[in-house]
């Protein structure tokens, strides 16, 4: 039997809420469903403002028209990392400064961070990668000091943590997905998440085509009309239906992923004691939300001829991220420092199978594999 790379978990309601939105009469957004599920989440994390978009890449646009980034003004983000966390502010005109990342995590080197500041530097966009927090105390001190806006690209790090903060409430700005290869899903969907006061009514401006059309239903002003720039960022009724069943059994879906993420993580440690491969690390500092199970290899040939050996027992293992600055679009524009751990990344790093209802057998199965692999 197959075992695909992910696969979308019904927790149960969703059909009946999509039923519930028909019978409301209102399939547009911003009705019941998306209030309810603004409502559980600004409650269960305190964020300032969360507003639900149709994609996290939505959510990272309107950052961008947010800190009215301008051709010219540079972007530090991480070169590892998803197209979108960077393409949001290219599309408004940004030079993208990429950082190296951190070998133990993944996640943006921080340390690397402060020689890339230059007097156009506008924002700091790290990406919590497989839902692990980066250092966010040194990067938010960076910010601060020299005058930076931070956007967390917490895509991937929906209900984790970092000194006990949750992760999206630290930054300026925030952008989540609920994309099906995330913990919490709708299909395509996201969240843009304001913790800046400053940001709060603009935000809504901007997610409603440039109008106040959201002030207007609170009876805040009396006819609303075309206020700044924007575009259509907010789903349909029947995403934020999806989107609040899921969010409902959120507390289920993180149990049964870090149970599977510890079986993993349990079975391979033999393999990464003889040096085969290394394991993900989790710094003090962070918590782990079981986004993603992942192994780092010594090279590509290895990395290839796994990912071939898994096909061949019909297990799905897939890799991920060509360093953004030796992409065919970014290339040209990179200024030509070398990255060495993005690179390294590119090519040792592997995924492996992971969603809800994934079985303990699976995953033995899945471990066994390996072990054939490096011990043949
Ligand atoms: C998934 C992902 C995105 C994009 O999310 P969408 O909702 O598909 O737009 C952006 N950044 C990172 C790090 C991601 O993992």
């Amino acid at each position: 039997m197959t075992i695909p790379f992910n696969k979308p978990h019904l927790t149960g309601k969703e059909i009946d809420y999509i039923r519930e939105a028909f019978l409301a009469g209102k399939l547009s957004g911003d009705g019941e469903f998306t209030k309810r599920c603004h409502k559980l989440i600004t409650e269960k994390y305190g964020f300032r403002k969360a507003l639900l978009t149709t994609s996290c890449t939505d959510a990272l646009e309107a950052c961008a028209i947010l800190l009215n980034i301008q051709p010219g003004d540079e972007v530090i983000a991480p070169s590892y990392t998803f197209v979108s966390t960077v393409n949001a502010f290219v599309l408004r005109g940004a030079k993208i400064v990429f950082a190296d990342s951190d070998s133990l995590t993944g996640n943006i080197d921080a340390t690397k961070i402060e020689a890339l500041i230059t007097s156009r530097t506008k924002a700091i966009v790290p990406v919590h990668y497989a839902g692990v927090a980066c250092d966010m105390d040194a990067i938010m001190q960076i910010a601060e000091k020299h005058n930076l806006f931070v956007v967390e690209d917490a895509a991937q790090a929906i209900d984790s943590y970092y000194k006990g903060k949750p992760l999206g409430s630290i930054g300026h700005l925030a952008a989540f997905s609920f994309h099906d290869t995330k913990n919490i899903i709708s299909g395509e969907g996201g969240m843009l998440v304001v913790n800046d006061e400053r940001f709060v009514k603009r935000a809504e401006i901007i997610r409603e085509k440039g109008t106040n059309r959201s002030a207007f239903f609170r009876g805040e002003v009396d006819k609303y009309g075309w206020v700044d720039v924007g575009s259509s960022f907010l789903p349909s009724e029947i995403i934020a239906a999806v989107l609040l069943a899921q969010l409902e059994q959120t507390e289920k879906i993180q149990n049964k992923r870090k149970q599977l993420w510890e079986q993993y993580f349990e079975l391979l440690k033999p393999l990464e004691q003889k040096g085969f491969l290394k394991l993900p690390h989790i710094p003090e500092y962070a918590t782990n939300n079981a986004h993603m199970f992942y192994i780092v290899l010594s090279d590509l040939n290895t990395r290839s001829g796994l990912i071939a050996h898994l096909k061949s027992k019909d297990i799905h293992a897939v890799f991920h991220y060509i360093s953004l600055h030796k992409s065919v679009y970014y290339e040209k524009l990179h200024d030509g420092r070398d990255l060495p751990v993005a690179d390294e990344l590119t090519n040792t790093l592997l995924r492996l199978p992971m969603y809800y209802d994934l079985t303990k057998e699976q995953i033995e199965l899945i471990c066994k594999s390996i072990s054939e692999f490096f011990e043949k």
